[in-house]
């Protein structure tokens, strides 16, 4: 079975002060069995200097094991086409990290165009913003596929993201720093299929979080979903060649 980590930020961090070596995540992959890792700039080096996506795609050139989003800018520009991006990550735009989320954005006049080209580049969109945005700006997104990190806990009450997107099947949960019982709640709820394994390095570690998900009473097809069938499919990954053998494949 293949293993994707659809969370991780690489990289440098202007406010934590820290770098995300590639040699670091590579080493975390390698201790827990995960193929492939989704990787994101964090968001104090996208707003300060967005050639950090640029960056990020390179890096992704010379890992194969490294799936690039791009970090979308305070203007509401969407992933670019055909650049090698397989989703983008939209952080609390223009409003404050983990706190509150700045709704003056639903109403800025180039969302509606930046959601349609973002809905015909057909990538995802891992959101993370306050519930009440969050549901706000779902209704205006038509069939975007949308991810909400730790099952929605850093914009408020996960339970109160699930009854708010239960039935909505463009929304999409990743497992990073979640609760097991919460989380295996909303496997039960929303169904595997809209629930996505992440580790979010380096607040978590992928061994813990893989090993959260490896120890919840699930089917093989439910596990198999939530570790890489689901982000595959959202993303249009192809399965890997790239197995599990470390030694080859990776010129770090
Ligand atoms: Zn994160």
């Amino acid at each position: 079975m293949e293993i994707i980590d659809s969370h991780t930020h690489w990289g440098p961090s202007v406010s934590l002060g820290i770098s995300v070596t590639t040699g670091e995540i590579l080493r975390q992959a390698e201790q827990s069995g995960v193929n492939r890792i989704v990787i994101f700039p964090f968001p104090s080096q996208a707003l300060a200097d967005e050639t950090i996506n640029e960056e990020l795609l390179n890096e992704a050139r010379y890992v194969p094991r490294f799936v690039p989003y791009y970090y979308i800018p305070d203007d509401l520009r969407p992933i670019p086409p055909s650049k090698g991006f397989y989703g983008g990550k939209w952080h609390w735009t223009r409003g404050i990290s983990d706190c509150s989320s700045c709704y003056q954005v639903l109403e800025d006049p180039v969302l509606p165009e930046f959601l349609e080209k973002s809905e015909a580049v057909g990538l995802p969109l891992i959101i993370e913003e306050e519930l009440a945005f969050t549901v706000a700006f779902a209704k205006r997104s038509g069939k975007l596929n949308l991810i909400i990190p730790h099952l929605g806990m850093l914009g408020g009450n996960p339970l109160d993201f699930l009854a708010a997107f239960k039935k909505d099947e463009h929304v999409f949960f990743d497992t990073a720093l979640a609760q097991p019982q919460t989380l295996l709640r909303f496997v039960r709820e929303v169904g595997a299929e809209r629930v996505l394994f992440g580790s979010d390095i380096p607040f978590g570690k992928m061994a813990a979080e893989l090993q959260k998900i490896l120890c919840l009473p699930l089917s093989d097809r439910e596990r198999e979903a939530i570790l890489g069938g689901n982000i595959r499919r959202l993303t249009g990954l192809v399965p890997s060649s790239v197995g599990n053998d470390f030694k080859n494949d990776n010129k770090v």
